[in-house]
């Protein structure tokens, strides 16, 4: 849809943009969850929780996801849900490595991108997050753009060890003055800190804690909203604190995936005649809709 035509359907339609409900969110001390899908049956999960509980929400796609989909295929299916239903749903390009796929994203139509350029060194991260905050800038539409300072591994799956490169000292950890630094040079609209999350979830060991004291310095010193990254297997005490102290979205994944695979595998074994798709993903993705339904209350203070 044409940018300007865009604009005017939410002036028509009096609907607040993605940085209204962020900035409300933040206001009122709770966190809009977002949640990965790489198939359809993720993504009407996530719309049917989240209408039912009346939250808006964010659809995450990564690269991967992303190519599995369709990249335009992605935001037309979400915005077919958002303009037929007049609801707040919308769509982030989740974990881009590169400018180019940025790019590719904003022309595609997504409300939020994020640059991940957490592996580079500083210097380089800053100047290829400033280029993705100048294209989405001139695109002509609001599109948010996240980065993110402080390794904490790149995987979705149930892990055996906390990955290597991530470690939970100052070393990896996002200080507050690199978070300054880094907003005021950049310009993101968003902020992803390394505060003890890590990407995955682990197989045999609880989820190591999250560091709020450091959450609330490093919202003070940002001055911009804060998304925590691999919210799988973080306990729902630290989720609180967490969103207490200044995390506005939360991502889910790893959750997700394990509920959609484990409980497909369960219904194939038990139901090795059925082949209508249709039904046998009846109870994967009513597995999705527990998980994210309890995520989202637990997000939204409910
Ligand atoms: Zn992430």
């Amino acid at each position: 849809m044409d940018a300007n035509i865009e604009c005017l359907m939410i002036q028509l339609f009096n609907m607040k943009s993605l940085r209204d409900y962020i900035n409300d969110a933040e206001g009122r001390r709770v966190a809009i969850g977002h949640f990965n899908i790489s198939n359809l049956e993720a993504l009407w999960a996530i719309f049917r929780v989240a209408k039912e509980l009346n939250l808006p929400v964010i659809v995450g796609l990564s690269e991967g996801e992303r190519d599995f989909v369709g990249v335009r295929q992605a935001v037309a299916l979400v915005k077919s849900i958002r303009e037929e239903y007049q609801y707040p749903i919308f769509i982030n390009a989740d974990h881009t490595y590169s400018v180019e796929r940025v790019k590719e994203a904003i022309d595609a139509g997504f409300d939020a991108v994020i640059f991940d350029g957490a592996k580079l060194d500083l210097e380089e991260n800053i100047e290829k997050t400033k280029e993705c905050v100048a294209y989405a800038r001139a695109s002509g539409r609001e599109v948010l753009v996240e980065a993110e300072v402080g390794y904490i591994g790149t995987s979705s799956k149930v892990l055996d060890a906390i990955p290597e490169g991530v470690k939970f000292d100052d070393s990896t950890l996002t200080s507050p003055e690199q978070a300054e630094r880094f907003v005021r040079e950049t310009g993101v609209d968003l902020f992803a800190p390394a505060v003890g999350n890590m990407h995955g979830m682990l197989r045999n060991a609880p989820e190591p804690r999250l560091d709020i004291e450091r959450i609330r310095k490093v919202r003070a010193a940002a001055g911009v909203p804060l998304v925590l990254h691999g919210g799988s297997g973080t306990s729902d005490e630290d989720f609180r604190e967490a969103i207490k102290a200044g995390i506005a979205i939360v991502h889910i994944n790893t959750e997700i995936r394990v509920a959609f695979v484990k409980t497909l595998s369960a219904y194939l074994l038990a139901h090795p005649d059925e082949v209508a798709p249709y039904k046998v993903m009846k109870e994967p993705t009513e597995a999705m809709q527990k998980v994210i339904g309890a995520r989202l209350s637990l997000f939204s203070g409910r």
